[in-house]
Parts: structure tokens; C-alpha cells; sequence
């Protein structure tokens, strides 16, 4: 296992384990399975773990492993707080103190405000007193790291990592979302601050597992040996920027193989050719796509504050994804700002389409992928969810 450094010059296992997706048994975990998946990468250096409140019984059944196995203070603890859900100061206390009782231990290492899509939302938290909050937790040892993960576009990732001393931040990266979310802009500029970066959506939910076939078959005639997965998460090993890369292992045999790949690859590893094979395979990817939007955000900004290569990359997600991924990033990252980024905000004024080096007529694919995006029980649910995160 390789490492890399946190802020106060602590050792990071490149790969970390994403507690979300245990296998799951009667009503709740298989307790027993995952704690042999969760020993077998500890064996093999793993010591970042990854949890969250509403994780389904996720923080209880790791708290209960690590004490069976006395490996607590040889591991480190990443959990969230799931700010979405947080009106008071007193909500957070309460939170915080059951998420110790269900971790069994009196200190969490890396505390982050969880699926922050916005600048309105540590605007809201700050309102509340999470800063003096966080001072008083640091200050009593109860939190010894603090951080936020991140699913917006990448100005807003900008304005918040630059508004407080954060001691690391975990973003959505992948070899295909590059200019999406946080983005490569969002991970360098984390990274200049000195600020890990932990990835999550590193094989983009298994999408760059199962590629299309003539993309498989770019990868076998590189003549690198490499799996589709080991192909995505070396891509993120060869950038010193990158600190931890979570993967949601639910097997022994997914641990082995992400523990071999994370023991072998080197940062600075890829050539230009490797380059060139992962960009060829991306293209083909994107021939599925109904918009060919690069994101390069030359259009922005829209005066109407539509989030143009949002809404784009949205709705090709329908075609490349499911019809029920689209609709759901759309919903996250366009939808649930504190300032709607709807693509049916547009009012046609065409500054836009001025700026598109790719030609695109953004005004008519604007309509489309609204149209697609938010049928009405979407419209719907999208209204209740605004109504109950920025009431
Ligand atoms: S045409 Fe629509 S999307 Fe483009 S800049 Fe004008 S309002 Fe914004
Ligand atoms: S300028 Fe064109 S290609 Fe670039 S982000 Fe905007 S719509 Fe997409």
C-alpha cells in the first residue's frame, strides 16, 4: 500500500474504504462479511474509512468492527454531517453525539459537512454557528480534521474552499468527469492550498467498468494489461494531487484487486499515449451523447443564471447513464442551488451561442434537455426539496 501525507503530515492509504455499499443481509448489513472485506484491506494497509450518518447502518457497523478487532486508534475515521438536515446548533450536537455512540469512539478524524451543493449552504451552516461549533470540537479533540464533500459546479467549489482554513474536501473525479463538479480546476486549487483531496465516483459508479465494447477494445490493444477499473483508478493514482481514492469494496476479491492496483501504480506513471487511449476512450463514451457540450464553460456566465454545461452534461448522462442518473444530477446540481441553474430560465438572448467553440445551438438543446430533464413528478419533487432545504 502507498500513502500520502494530510495536512499535519499524516499517512493516507491512496486507497480508502467507502462504507456505503456493505452487502446487505435480512434488514441490515452482513455484519460478519463485511468485516472480513473490511480486515483483509486492513491487512493490507488500508486506514481510511468512510462513513456517514445517513449511510444505512454504516457508522454502527464499522464502530462495532473496529472494536471487535481493536483497530480503532490504528485507523483513521472519515464521517459527515449531514448538513441538508440541520436547522440549529443544537441539531448538530445531537447528530454528532450519536454518530460518536454509533462509531464507539470519542474522536472523529476527518468530519466533513456532507453533499454541499452550494455556496447558500455553508452560508446556512455558518448562520447556525458551525464555525465557533467546529473551533469548540477541534479545540476538545472531539474532531481532529474538518472538511466538506462537494457535488456542484466548480465556481461554487471555488467560493467555498477559499472561505475557511479546511483541512481536506472530497469531490466527485473521474477520467470522464475532468470538467465537471469540482473538477481538475477544483483539485488543483484544493491541492495548491495544500489541501487533500479525497475522490469519490472514481469508476463513476461502475460506468468505467462496463465500457462499450469498442472502447474495451481501445484499452486491450494499449497493450497496458490493464482492466477497465485499473485503467480509471491508476488515471487518478498518476496525480499527486489526489490523496485518498474511496472505493465502495463489497467483495474479497474487489479488495485484493483495488489493494494490488493501489500497491503498483505511481504518480507521474501515465505517458502522453496513455492519454491519448483514455481521451479516445472517453470520445467513444460521448458518442451516446445527445449534446456534444466539452463543458469548457466559454458560454457562461448566462445573465439568467442558467448553469449551461450543467444541464448538458445532465441530460447526455441520460444516454450514457440511465434516464434516472440524468434526472437526478440534474435535480442535485442544478436544482437543489439556492439560485436555480434551470436550463428554462433561458429567455433566449443568445450571448451564449456568441462564445460556443463547439457551434452548439444552446438556446433549442436548452428546451430539449429541460423537457427531459423534469418531467412533472421531477418538477414536483424538486419544489418539495427546495421548499424543505432553504426554508
Ligand atoms: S440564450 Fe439563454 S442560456 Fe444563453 S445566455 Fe441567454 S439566457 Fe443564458
Ligand atoms: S461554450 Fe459550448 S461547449 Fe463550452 S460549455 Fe458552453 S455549451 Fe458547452
Amino acid at each position: 500500500m502507498q500513502y500520502r501525507k494530510d495536512r499535519a503530515g499524516e499517512a493516507l492509504s491512496v486507497l480508502g474504504y467507502g462504507c456505503m455499499r456493505f452487502t446487505r443481509k435480512g434488514g441490515g448489513i452482513d455484519l460478519d462479511k463485511a468485516e472480513r472485506e473490511i480486515m483483509a484491506a486492513y491487512e493490507a494497509g488500508v486506514n481510511y474509512f468512510d462513513t456517514a450518518y445517513v449511510y444505512p447502518g454504516s457508522e454502527a457497523a464499522i464502530g462495532e468492527i473496529f472494536e471487535r478487532n481493536r483497530i480503532r486508534e490504528k485507523i483513521k475515521i472519515a464521517t459527515k454531517l449531514p448538513q441538508y438536515l440541520i436547522g440549529s446548533r443544537e441539531a448538530i450536537d445531537r447528530i454528532f453525539r450519536e454518530e460518536l455512540a454509533r462509531l464507539r469512539t470519542t474522536c472523529v478524524d476527518y468530519y466533513l459537512m456532507h453533499h454541499v451543493t452550494d455556496v447558500a449552504m455553508w452560508e446556512k451552516l455558518k448562520k447556525v454557528g458551525i464555525l465557533d461549533w467546529i473551533a469548540e470540537k477541534k479545540r476538545s479533540g472531539a474532531i481532529r480534521n474538518i472538511g466538506f464533500s462537494y457535488h456542484g459546479n466548480t465556481d461554487n467549489f471555488l467560493t467555498i474552499l477559499n472561505d475557511y482554513d479546511w483541512d481536506i474536501c472530497q469531490i466527485q473525479y473521474n477520467y470522464f468527469d475532468e470538467l465537471s463538479q469540482a473538477g481538475t480546476a477544483g483539485l488543483r486549487a484544493a491541492a495548491a492550498k495544500g489541501i487533500p483531496v479525497v475522490i469519490m465516483e472514481p469508476l463513476r459508479g461502475g460506468k468505467l467498468v462496463d465500457l462499450p465494447q469498442p472502447a474495451m477494445k481501445l484499452l486491450a490493444d494499449s497493450g497496458r494489461g490493464w482492466s477497465s477499473a485499473e485503467w480509471g483508478l491508476r488515471w487518478l493514482y498518476d496525480q499527486p494531487e489526489v490523496t485518498v481514492v474511496l472505493s465502495g469494496m463489497n467483495s474479497l476479491e474487489m479488495v485484493r484487486e483495488n489493494c494490488i492496483v493501489a500497491d503498483r501504480a505511481r504518480a507521474g506513471e501515465f505517458t502522453a499515449e496513455d492519454r491519448r487511449t483514455l481521451a479516445a476512450v472517453s470520445a467513444k463514451i460521448r458518442e451516446k451523447e445527445k449534446v456534444g457540450c466539452t463543458g469548457c464553460r466559454y458560454c457562461m456566465p448566462c445573465p439568467r443564471g442558467v448553469d449551461i454545461p450543467g444541464a448538458f452534461r445532465c441530460y447526455n448522462a441520460m444516454f450514457i447513464e440511465s434516464k434516472s442518473q440524468g434526472r437526478f444530477q440534474y435535480a442535485q446540481t442544478v436544482g437543489l442551488t439556492k439560485e436555480p441553474a434551470f436550463a428554462s430560465q433561458c429567455i433566449g438572448c443568445g450571448k451564449c451561442e456568441q462564445h460556443c467553440p463547439q457551434g452548439l445551438p444552446i438556446r433549442e438543446k436548452l428546451k430539449e434537455a429541460d423537457r427531459a430533464l423534469r418531467p412533472l413528478p421531477y418538477k414536483l419533487a424538486i419544489h418539495v426539496a427546495r421548499k424543505f432545504m432553504f426554508r
